[in-house]
């Protein structure tokens, strides 16, 4: 729109200028749409606090509810009867307002959006149980089970229900609550749904927001192949030429380490039952949840380091791995750290314009020579933990480092091996002298 005034009103335009604008115009950004969550810790007041609590309960208890009355229609239906349709979350949440007033008054003091979004969530957690994501779901225990509810964002009968201005977040029968930090959302966001959570006692919440944001261009850098570190390094990064680089683990992960050690010692002490022991308890989830902030804070600052500056990022494709299991603590454990690496570069990298590759199963990462690309069966998960790849070739290098070696060169391999079907397909479809440059 701009450009097209600015060719109109500026008469000293050359018309190689006003070419060039056009180019431009053509080439502006295009807009994509994508969700993204803001998240920030609450600071509620006493009341707050206790209605905080009774909504997780009441999204508990409504799951809970919701999977023992679709648990019964399974049943029913192994019986040689006529099969009854299985109750959705509609169906379901209408039963469960016929009921509230005879026998769960309770439900009346909570937002009627959180038993909603409970049964949401439950006929979700069996959509995934059919299709063979995951396993059938379980009943939440009031003491163990993570205290979370969810809310629509968007209820047709009540439009300003969430909202966010400046330090406080609205939420339906609670109220404005206060957060730790001013204008965590942008003002014109468009809430898509929040989810409020308890960690440690203390209680945050996330904010899903559909945000429209320019495509970004392609990041021009170098491709790279990640691995897990073990020990010191978080992560092993290389490139094509054998250039690494260590993201180390954070200096006061080490310290905080010991200290939860000893934390979890103090608790093991305590006589079970007792209000020390719960004080213990709560201190040990607090420590523990301090390090799992270091170490996302760690990641984080990796990977949008990554996404920004490389091209493409090659990752072993995990969902292997996790079949083979794996049996080597230190390694599983720095595992988990790549899991979560690569659940971050997925975003981040259609982000900030960057390419996450995953490498095909069958391309043994850690199993080849960097060097003269002999295959070592011996580097197998099952064959121990060999720290250190000994060559024939005369090689000796780390594990780690050389696996994202042969990562970063995923693929120029990919490459190679997708030729022969390329130059099969364009044979199919093309001319006889296509087919027969194919065939020679
Ligand atoms: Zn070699």
């Amino acid at each position: 729109m701009r450009e097209g005034r600015g060719v109109g009103t500026s008469s000293c335009l050359t018309v190689r200028q006003v070419v060039s604008k056009v180019v431009i115009c053509e080439t502006a950004p295009r807009r994509c749409k994508m969700n993204r969550a803001y998240f920030t810790e609450l600071d509620p007041n006493r009341t707050q606090r206790e209605m905080l609590k009774a909504h997780a309960d009441a999204a508990r208890f409504v799951w809970n509810w919701g999977l023992e009355r679709k648990k019964t229609v399974i049943d029913l239906n192994r019986l040689p009867i006529e099969r009854i349709r299985m109750p959705t979350a509609i169906d379901l949440h209408r039963e469960l307002n016929d009921l509230k007033a005879m026998k769960f008054p309770w439900l009346y003091n909570v937002s009627k959006c959180v038993g909603q979004e409970a049964l949401r969530d439950l006929d979700k957690a069996f959509e995934h149980l059919w299709k063979g994501r995951a396993g059938f779901p379980w009943f939440k225990s009031k003491k163990w089970a993570k205290k979370s509810f969810h809310l629509n964002g968007n209820c047709p009968t009540a439009p300003r229900m969430v909202e966010v201005s400046g330090r406080y977040i609205k939420l339906p029968k609670i109220g404005w609550i206060k957060v730790e930090e001013a204008a965590f959302v942008p003002e014109d966001a468009k809430i898509s749904s929040i989810t409020i959570s308890e960690r440690a006692g203390r209680w945050f919440v996330s904010v899903q927001v559909r945000e429209e944001r320019a495509e970004p261009k392609p990041v021009d850098g170098p491709t790279v192949g990640i691995d897990a570190g073990v020990g010191d390094d978080l992560l092993v990064i290389a490139t094509p030429d054998g250039e690494i680089e260590r993201v180390k683990n954070p200096r006061v992960l080490r310290s905080n380490e010991r200290k939860l050690r000893r934390l979890q010692r103090r608790l093991s002490r305590k006589q079970p039952g007792s209000k020390n022991r719960e004080k213990a308890r709560l201190r040990v989830q607090r420590h523990h949840f301090k390090i799992t902030n270091v170490r996302k804070d760690a990641l984080h600052k990796a990977t949008t380091a990554l996404a920004r500056v490389k091209s493409i990022i090659v990752v072993e494709d995990l969902s292997v791995r996790a079949m083979m299991g794996n049996h080597h603590v230190a390694k599983s454990f720095a595992d988990a750290g790549l899991s979560e690496t690569v659940r971050l570069l997925e975003y981040k990298t259609a982000w900030y314009g960057s390419r996450l590759l995953k490498a095909d199963r069958f391309y043994p990462s850690s199993q080849i020579c960097s060097n003269c690309r002999r295959i070592h069966p011996e580097m197998t998960m099952e064959g121990g933990f060999a720290p250190v790849l000994l060559c024939e070739c005369g090689r000796m290098v780390d594990r780690n480092e050389n696996a994202a070696i042969n990562l970063s060169r995923w693929p120029s391999v990919r490459r190679t091996l997708e030729t022969p079907a390329e130059t099969a397909r364009t044979a199919k479809a093309g001319s006889v002298i296509e087919a027969g440059t194919a065939a020679a």
